[in-house]
Parts: C-alpha cells; sequence; structure tokens
C-alpha cells in the first residue's frame, strides 16, 4: 500500500458502543471446573452471589457464549432459563437482597480458554491449558456480566490430572487430590473486573523472590529453568519502584508470574497472576540488547514484566469503566514502563525509548488511520487496543506531567488511585483527581489529548537581529485541520545556548501561528525546540550545518544532539562528516553515536564511507546495529568484507540480522551464501534467520525461492515463517504458485503468522486475490486482532471502504428525513 494513504478507523460495521444494562452487582463468583486436557474442554459450575438493584427483578441476564447449559439453581432451587448461545436469562422470583444464582455448563471454548498440545511437527509442546479473557471472553468459560464495571471478588476451584499444577488469582486456600486429579481451591479477595479472573494449568517450576513482604513466584516449565532470571529478575524492583512512584503499596498478597506456551498477547495483567509468552526468554549473553524479534528494538523482557506489573494497579486495582476509555489501563501500564525505565536507567535512555514506541504511533497515524484516544465507534471492543491507546496515551501522561510539574502529577496520580481503588474510572474521573491536585483546569488539555484526534506539526523558522539583540521563533502549526485534529495549546521549552550558558524559557504555543521574540546578550550558538522531548510532536526547524554541529557538540540534551546528528545526515552535507565522525567516537550517550553513524550512512558520500569504516566495531552493540545498517548504503570491497565479518562473527544476532539486510542491499549479487550460512547459526527465537530470509527478499527470486517455500511450512519456527513472509513482501509479490499456500495459511494455527499476513503481506502488496480469502477470516478467525485487521485489509483491497461509509451516511439522512417526515405529518394530522 502506498505510503501515507491514511484510511477511516471506521468501518462500515463500526457502531457507537455504550457500557451494557447492567440490573446487579456481582458480589462474588465461584467457579468450580473440571478440565480434561485432552479433549480441550471443561465441565462443572459458576456460582454468582449477586445484588440486584431492584427487589423486582424477575431475571437476570449473564453473557455466556457457546457453553452447553445444563441446568440453572436460584437460591439452590431449579430454575427455568432460555439460552441464545450468547445470553442465558434465568428466572427468578423477585425478592430483596443477596441472590445465589448456579449455572451448570460443559464447554470446549474456542476463545477465553485456550488448550496447547505436542503435535507431529511440534513434539516440544507443552500441555498446558490457560485463559486469556479480556476484553470480552470471559463468558467463553463462564457465566457472568462481561464488562469491567461488574466488580466481584471470585473463587476458582479448578481439577485437572494428577501431576499438573494450577495457577490462578489471589491465595491458595487449599490443594486435594483424588482418583488421579488434584483440585486447586483459590480465591480473590480484591473486587475485580471478569476479564481478570484467570487460571493457568500446566507443569511448572517455580522460583520465588520477595520485596516488602510480597511473595512473587515465577513459574515456568522445566526447560527454560536456567533463564527465568534473565526473564524476571528485576521483578522485586520493578514492583518496589511502582510503589514510590504511585505513593500505592503492591495492593495484593502475591504476585505469580507464568510463561505458557503460544500465548496470544506478549502478557496479561490477570489480577496478581500475569499470564505471559514464552518467546521473551533471554538466552545466556543476550541480556544487553536482547528482543523477541529483530524489528522491535525496544521490545524486551524488562519492558513487558514492568508492563504488566504496572497494570496490577492501572487496570486491575482501578479499571477502566468501559473500552472506549481503556487508555486509563494501558496508557498507563505503558508510562510507568517508561518511568521504571527512567528511574533505573535514566532520563536519556527512558526518551530513547518514548521515541522508539512512538515511531509505532506515528506509523499507525500516517498509513493507517487516525482516532480520538476516546473513542466509542468501533466493530469489536479489541480494536481499540491499538498504538493511540498504548503509545499516544502514554505520551499524553508525558505531557500532563510537564505541564503539571512532577509533584503534582505524582500527587494527583497517588489520589487518583485512592479515590477509585477496587472501581472504575474514566478519563473524566482521572482529570478530575489531578486537577484537585495541581488546582489548574485541564479541560482544554484533556479534550485536545484524549478526545480530539492527531498531534501538533510544528514549523519553525528561527532569525537573529544583531541590532535589537533579539531572536525571533515563528512558530506554525501545520497540520491538517479538517479530520477534528485541533490547533494545540500547549507549553513549550525554548533554550538557546547564549556564550556557553543554557537559557531556557517556558513559553505557550496555542495559535496556528505565532512569533516568539527573545532579547538575548549576544547571538546564541544553539537554538532549541522542546529539546527535553516533553511533547508528542513532529517539528520542522531547518538549521545550518554549523548551527546543527554546535547543538550536536553544545547540547545538554542527549535528545537534542541525537536530533543533530539525525539533522545533519539528512543535510547531506559532506562537510558535516568530521564532527559527525567525532560524535560516532566520542559522544557519552549511545544514542547519539548511533544516529551519528546513521547520519554518515544517510551522507553516503566516500568521506563518509572512509569515516564509518575508521569508526570501526563500537563496544555497544546498538551502535554496532547502527553501524551494520549504516554500510549498507556503500559499495566498495572493504565495507563488503566488514558486513561479512559482522554477519558471520558479531556476539550479538541483532547486529547480525542488521548486517545480513545490509549485505543483500547493497550487494544482492552474491551474498546468499554468506545468508545462507548464517540462516543456519541459532538466535533467539530464531530471528537471524528470519532476518536472513527477509534479506533473500532482494535476490534473484529463482535462487531463493526454494529456501522461502521450505522456510514457510508449519513446523519451522515461528520467526522463521514470518521471516518467509517478509521475504515475498520484500521481493514486491506473490508467485502464482505461493497463492495456494498463502491462502491456507490464512487458517494457520499459528496467530502471529495470520496476523502478519493479513495485517502487513497482504496490505502492503495490495493484492487483491486474497479479497474473498480476507473478508471470510474477519468473519471467522478467533483472535481479534487477526479478525479486525482482516476486515480493514479487506476494505482497503476493495476499496469499497470509502464507497460503503458514503452510502451508510446516505442511508442514514434518508432515515432522519423519513422520521422529520413523520413527524411533520403526525404533528399535522388530527389529534
Ligand atoms: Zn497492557
Amino acid at each position: 500500500m502506498a505510503q501515507g494513504a491514511r484510511k477511516s478507523f471506521r468501518l462500515p460495521e463500526s457502531r457507537p458502543h455504550y457500557p451494557p444494562h447492567r440490573y446487579f452487582q456481582t458480589n462474588h463468583a465461584k467457579i468450580e471446573l473440571s478440565v480434561d486436557l485432552e479433549k480441550k474442554s471443561i465441565s462443572g459450575s459458576c456460582t454468582l452471589e449477586l445484588t440486584p438493584f431492584s427487589p423486582t427483578l424477575d431475571r437476570v441476564l449473564l453473557d455466556a457464549c457457546e457453553l452447553d447449559v445444563r441446568g440453572c439453581l436460584v437460591d439452590g432451587a431449579q430454575a427455568e432459563f432460555e439460552y441464545d448461545n450468547e445470553t442465558l436469562a434465568v428466572a427468578m422470583k423477585p425478592a430483596s437482597g443477596t441472590r445465589s444464582i448456579r449455572v451448570d455448563y460443559k464447554a470446549s471454548p474456542k476463545e477465553g480458554l485456550y488448550f496447547t498440545a505436542p503435535d507431529t511437527e511440534h513434539p516440544e509442546k507443552e500441555v498446558q491449558a490457560w485463559t486469556h479473557s479480556e476484553p470480552e471472553s470471559a463468558r467463553y468459560w463462564f457465566p457472568c456480566h462481561d464488562h469491567p464495571t461488574d466488580k466481584a471478588t471470585s473463587e476458582t476451584v479448578i481439577t485437572v490430572p494428577k501431576g499438573f499444577r494450577v495457577i490462578s488469582n489471589g491465595r491458595l486456600l487449599s490443594t486435594k487430590e483424588e482418583g488421579g486429579m488434584t483440585t486447586f481451591h483459590w480465591r480473590e479477595d480484591v473486587p475485580h473486573s471478569s476479564y481478570l479472573t484467570s487460571f493457568v494449568a500446566g507443569k511448572f517450576e517455580t522460583i520465588t523472590q520477595e520485596i516488602g513482604g510480597i511473595k512473587l513466584h515465577y513459574n515456568f516449565p522445566e526447560s527454560k529453568k536456567d533463564d527465568v532470571l534473565r526473564y524476571f529478575g528485576e521483578t522485586p524492583r520493578i514492583i518496589e519502584i511502582f510503589g514510590e512512584v504511585t505513593g500505592v503499596k503492591y495492593p495484593y498478597e502475591k504476585y505469580d508470574q507464568t510463561t505458557v506456551q503460544d500465548f496470544i498477547a506478549g502478557g496479561e495483567e490477570n489480577i496478581n497472576a500475569t499470564t505471559l509468552a514464552m518467546n521473551y526468554y533471554p538466552e545466556p549473553g543476550s541480556e544487553e540488547d536482547f528482543q523477541p524479534a529483530y524489528a522491535t528494538p525496544f521490545n524486551n523482557a524488562v519492558n513487558l514484566v514492568a508492563h504488566e506489573a504496572a497494570h496490577q494497579w492501572f487496570g486491575d486495582l482501578v479499571t477502566c469503566s468501559d473500552w472506549c476509555h481503556a487508555w486509563i489501563n494501558e496508557g498507563f501500564a505503558t508510562y510507568l514502563q517508561s518511568l521504571y525505565v527512567e528511574k533505573t536507567r535514566g532520563a536519556d535512555y527512558m526518551r530513547w525509548e518514548m521515541r522508539a514506541r512512538e515511531a509505532e504511533y506515528f506509523e499507525e497515524d500516517e498509513n493507517e488511520y487516525r482516532r480520538a484516544i476516546v473513542d466509542r465507534d468501533y466493530v469489536w471492543p479489541h480494536d481499540v487496543f491499538d498504538h493511540t491507546l498504548y503509545r499516544k496515551g502514554a505520551a499524553m501522561l508525558h505531557e500532563l506531567r510537564y505541564i503539571m510539574g512532577d509533584e503534582a502529577f505524582f500527587r494527583g496520580i497517588n489520589g487518583f488511585l485512592k479515590a477509585y481503588s477496587r472501581r472504575c474510572a474514566d478519563t473524566n474521573d482521572l482529570r478530575k483527581s489531578m486537577e484537585k491536585s495541581c488546582g489548574l483546569s485541564l479541560e482544554e488539555f484533556f479534550e485536545q489529548s484524549f478526545f480530539k484526534p492527531g498531534y501538533p506539526e510544528f514549523q519553525v523558522e528561527y532569525s537573529w537581529d544583531d541590532s535589537s539583540q533579539a531572536a525571533t521563533l515563528h512558530v506554525r502549526q501545520s497540520q491538517d485541520t479538517s479530520d477534528g485534529t485541533p490547533i494545540f495549546k500547549l507549553p513549550c521549552d525554548i533554550v538557546f545556548y547564549v556564550g556557553g550558558v543554557r537559557k531556557k524559557f517556558r513559553t505557550v504555543l496555542d495559535a496556528a501561528e505565532q512569533t516568539l521574540v527573545f532579547s538575548l546578550e549576544e547571538k546564541p550558538t544553539v537554538v532549541e525546540f522542546d529539546p527535553e522531548r516533553w511533547l508528542l510532536k513532529k517539528v520542522k526547524f531547518d538549521k545550518s550545518v554549523r548551527m546543527l554541529e554546535d547543538q550536536l557538540e553544545q547540547s545538554q540534551d542527549a535528545w537534542s544532539r541525537a536530533e543533530a546528528a539525525t539533522a545533519l545526515g539528512k543535510i547531506l552535507s559532506d562537510g558535516a562528516v568530521p564532527a559527525l565522525k567525532a560524535a560516532a567516537l566520542k559522544e557519552q550517550f549511545w544514542d547519539v553515536r548511533a544516529c551519528a553513524v546513521r547520519a554518515l550512512g544517510e551522507i553516503g558520500s566516500d568521506s563518509a564511507n572512509a569515516a564509518l569504516l575508521e569508526v570501526g566495531l563500537p563496544a555497544n552493540r546498538r551502535v554496532r546495529r547502527s553501524l551494520a545498517k549504516a554500510l549498507g548504503s556503500f559499495k566498495g570491497e572493504k565495507t563488503r568484507k566488514a558486513l561479512v565479518n559482522i554477519l558471520e562473527n558479531d556476539e550479538s544476532p541483532y547486529v547480525r540480522c542488521e548486517a545480513a539486510l545490509a549485505l543483500a542491499k547493497s550487494w544482492p549479487d552474491g551474498s546468499l551464501p554468506h545468508l545462507k550460512r548464517a540462516m543456519a547459526v541459532h538466535s533467539p527465537n530464531e530471528t537471524l534467520a528470519e532476518a536472513c530470509l527477509e534479506a533473500m527478499g532482494k535476490i534473484k527470486e529463482e535462487e531463493t525461492k526454494g529456501i522461502i517455500g521450505e522456510s514457510l511450512a508449519y513446523g519451522r519456527p515461528t520467526r522463521v515463517r514470518i521471516g518467509a513472509l517478509k521475504a515475498i513482501k520484500a521481493r514486491g509479490r506473490v508467485a502464482e504458485d505461493e497463492l495456494g499456500v498463502l491462502k491456507d495459511m490464512l487458517q494457520d494455527k499459528e496467530f502471529r503468522v495470520r496476523q502478519y499476513l493479513v495485517s502487513v503481506l497482504i496490505r502492503e502488496l495490495a493484492d487483491a486475490r486474497f479479497a474473498d480469502a480476507l473478508k471470510d477470516v474477519s468473519n471467522k478467525d478467533r483472535n481479534h486482532g487477526v479478525r479486525r485487521k482482516a476486515l480493514e485489509t479487506f476494505y482497503e483491497l476493495t476499496g469499497s471502504l470509502e464507497k460503503s461509509v458514503a452510502l451508510q451516511k446516505l442511508k442514514e439522512e434518508v432515515e432522519e428525513l423519513k422520521e422529520d417526515n413523520r413527524r411533520l405529518t403526525k404533528a399535522a394530522g388530527p389529534s
């Protein structure tokens, strides 16, 4: 698909969603299930203790999907019920006080509860059952009011074959063995939403650590025992720091983290029993730059563990009151990850990481759709769990911190958590809590940040007037406002370096165009716009090579130095090579060195090439990675040898990945033998093989087709299969004889493969031969992310989106006219 072709978040199937009616409060849910791991089924009961809001209530409606309901009891007596496979209606005689509803059922769930087992291609797979219910899949394994607003305490009484363990929420009350089966009885006393109730059944070992009296259990399959602390070792520090940051101590009695086979997300924050994916285990020696796949350099075990731990406060203790406010869960969890990084790795590292994540948001915004963070118009609730929710949500909290100042911001968060603990909250609830702590009116900020789409795109021009000793900044907000994106009102720091001294001015930007004038003692060497990087924005600020070189050398802010290096690369000035080379060698913060190296690659001249070769192999792995990528801009034999050396010998698989891609880019003929050899080298999740395959997409089709074809097969590691799909994407077309294979892969067992196909490969190749198959996936796939992306891509391919939306609008207008007409006729008629 062409870059920059933004689509609408609204699809023809989108509807405004509001919380469902709820006629009772669930106080307690007791789920008693026997789990058949072979037949992949459950049988048992769910008993809900609930209080009707009105004593006249004569029917309880419960969400219950695809269950085989065997009977219902109300207060211990048989009760009539109706069931349409989605809603269970249980009749009861009206009475005051608390009621007990028991539902007996069996099920073979297709979502909500998942079963894994070895098969011919994957004999190593673990026999397990685990739940993942967010947003609304709890109803597939127990009947309940399946919406965050109904918070109840819970008990899970789960029976599994002897030898298996069950991990669930709260404390383990008992384990009982009987007839070759073991029953685990857990109880959670903190009221929580239905989607946070969970269990995991499997064969696990456990390592336990402790912080402040809280037991932290890490549960893992035996094969991972040597890697466990590389995954979870920072948990005590994370729990401690989040307690300090929020001013609220970890609110539960224990914390379980369990890694399971084939998990359908990175992690899920089930209340004090987080479930996590297996592909985040760093291997020995890989901690420094570990990531589950080479394409997401900011993704790692520490971040994932921090994210899910943060949810124990934001999401679990305080929960979004509806999915359109889900940023309260995800924006906070993402931002707390950054706060942890700030406390343990410093502000520069945090800014780098926030920028890397925001790049994902910008990509979604530019190439997919733009939407407000709070948006009710979706097809399925899971649709809102996108980069706007996570990345922009976190960025808006960072802006809020800037506006309020640290003291008021963190006090406000503490007040919010205390006020809504064990309850639900929406965006306005948060605003009011924050206003209370700082006295500022935040309504305008919240309106532009959470209820309107987009971000400011600043164009800045600077001039200096010698006679008046004044610096003038002309600032324009150039974003397109036709889609509801506002002209933003935001504070912004302007910094000048005058005679070696840093002078900071806090200004307010609030107009489409404005001119700011600053009196200074002499002409500044450096002029910076938000150098501490508080704002989510794009900036076009052209500066001379001299000014950028000064900025690279003098700025106290690493982020600003990194920007200067990047900007020098864009100017393509050979004159900047010495300054960039100096930065690549001597700069103290690794990201600035990485940016300088990248900029030399961008400049692409002979002197830049020579400078890069003289930089040698930087000690920092991420800088080396940048170097490998930059070398791909050059053609000389020395460079080729340097890349082959990196591909074959670098200690970091991620640096090798970059070398593979660079080698194929510059030497499509002749790189294949090197790529074939590197493909066989083991790396975490086989991501090096993935990169080698992607690189093969640049090489002539007839030489690589066989390798790509073999690599697609189920049974090969997931990243290898995705690498083969990346190769086809890089090649730019799906060959006729691959079509059937790829269509079959739309029903693949691995959701990551299906996801890549529908959201990247088919989408970017705009291959209309897949249109019907995509529509089918959007109707049938049980993975919510895959379903949504299939539907988006279907509309892109068929080009019918605009038409359908227009048609829908026309229909609504006709309906309105009809309604008006009816009203007029009625008013005019006899009464
Ligand atoms: Zn999350």
